[in-house]
């Protein structure tokens, strides 16, 4: 007996970085690894949302992206990993869900009005599909009546109106019937934001990540440049792994990954760092060798896959097949619900 189904997706626009791996794939494994049903899904109809123009990438950012998850320790086998746009019902469901809700409601959702600001967008040039995005993640929830998403707060509005296209369907269609969508839960994640080596969010926008795939070598020279107290000027300088708030320092990058990777040596690092006793020099070398150590499996796994491209080719051609199965049997009952069956026109 699985304890739910989690879906949960990314929008394949680049490699998987640190900050991908401590706020969304860990947990995913984790719950993969405690008896929940998993489905992962790459959304790369979401991704045209912002990137329609150029397409030029995306089989290979979607490759790439499934070799990260299975680096990071996702398991075909318990896990079902597809494409989006490999299970055409998504699209359907959302065609028929997007007359369940109005235009204004979708622009009050505060995570497009933030997406506009953060893109510089011009509201009025907003296209249709860009408009409708958190109808097509309805779609992808509903479509494999997931029992729990698991999000960030950000996300919290599209879960919302996740629950309200599943009540307002049901309640329109299913009058006399049995309701054919439940209600998903939230799931809050208390994501970690792991921050990048310049000491704001890590994000592939930015320009500060680490990714799952930099060699020892590049790792190592990442850290180098990593963001320390800016006080600590000297190697024998006493040092703030901590943020403090009076000078602006947003707290040592450098601790944090200790933290993060390291967590039976942080604090004696930390109080070696407060004493002037360590230098930033040698933490960071040490740093850099325990997370390339930490990274190890992920590393071994990738090329494990990589040795057989085939091999995620089939993991993808598999999962798509098991996630058709579920979509093809909600949308019978979808169609079936809505008087949609082409088959019974006329009786
Ligand atoms: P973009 O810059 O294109 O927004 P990103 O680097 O922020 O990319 P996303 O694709 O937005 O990455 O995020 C994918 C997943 O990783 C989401 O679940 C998100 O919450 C998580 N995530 C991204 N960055 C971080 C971070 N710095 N700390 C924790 N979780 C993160
Ligand atoms: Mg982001």
């Amino acid at each position: 007996m699985k304890r739910g189904r989690i879906l949960s997706g990314m929008r394949p626009t680049g490699r998987m970085h640190l900050g991908n791996y401590v706020g969304a794939l860990e947990n995913w494994v984790r719950h993969q690894n405690d008896g929940w049903d998993n489905l992962h899904m790459v959304a790369d109809w979401h991704m045209l949302t912002t990137g329609y123009a150029d397409t030029s990438r995306l089989q290979a950012d979607i490759f790439d992206m499934v070799v990260d998850w299975l680096a990071a320790g996702l398991d075909p086998a318990r896990s079902v990993i597809f494409v989006q746009s490999a299970v055409k019902e998504h699209a359907e469901l959302h065609l028929l869900l997007s007359m369940l809700v109005s235009k204004a409601r979708l622009e009050r959702i505060p995570t497009l009005k933030e997406q506009i600001r953060d893109l510089n967008l011009d509201e009025q040039t907003i296209s249709y599909g860009h408009l409708g995005y958190s109808v097509l993640q309805a779609a992808d929830i509903l479509l494999y009546k997931a029992t729990h998403v698991p999000v960030g707060e950000d996300q919290v509005p599209h879960v919302e109106l996740t629950r309200e296209l599943a009540r307002r369907f049901n309640f329109v269609y299913c009058r006399r019937r049995p309701e054919v969508f439940l209600e998903p839960d939230v799931q809050l994640t208390d994501f970690p934001r792991l921050r990048g080596i310049d000491g704001g969010r890590m994000s592939k926008s930015f320009g500060n990540t680490i990714l799952l795939t930099d060699s020892p070598e590049k790792i190592t020279e990442k850290i180098r440049q990593a963001y320390t107290d800016p006080k600590k000027l000297r190697a024998t300088d006493p040092g703030r792994p901590e943020a403090d708030a009076s000078d602006g320092h947003g707290g040592c990058v450098v601790w944090e990954y200790h933290r993060k990777f390291n967590p039976a040596e942080a604090e004696s690092i930390a109080a070696r760092c407060r004493s002037g006793e360590l230098a930033c020099v040698p933490d960071k070398k040490h740093l850099a060798e325990v997370m390339t150590e930490a990274l190890a499996p992920l590393r071994e796994r990738r090329e494990k896959w990589l040795a057989n491209p085939d091999a995620v080719r089939d993991v993808i051609e598999d999962g798509n097949r098991r996630a058709r199965a579920i979509a093809t049997a909600t949308m019978d009952e979808v169609r079936s619900a809505m008087g949609l069956q082409a088959n019974r026109v006329g009786v």
